[in-house]
């Protein structure tokens, strides 16, 4: 799988983002939270909020998501130690 196109940038096809509440990956995060997490504290402050804040806010969640799935993966991550 190539990881850079013909101008030398990475492509960034990986979307799905990691919901915090159910440790599932989804494509439309915010979708996912209003539609299964509107009672939740956070979402529901991301809900009140306006539209400037509600972007910093949805970024907050998905990157704690994110840390969330990355400490989960690391955890189960099982080292190879390489044979001499
Ligand atoms: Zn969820």
């Amino acid at each position: 799988m190539p990881t850079s196109n013909k101008r030398g940038r990475r492509i960034h096809d990986n979307k799905h983002c990691g919901c915090v509440y159910c440790k599932m990956s989804f494509f439309h995060l915010p979708r996912h939270l209003y539609a299964v997490h509107d009672g939740e504290k956070h979402v529901a402050e991301i809900l009140a909020a306006d539209s400037d804040r509600r972007k910093g806010l949805l970024t907050r969640l998905r990157n704690f998501g994110a840390e969330q799935h990355n400490l989960c993966t690391t955890k189960t991550y099982v080292r190879r130690v390489p044979v001499k």
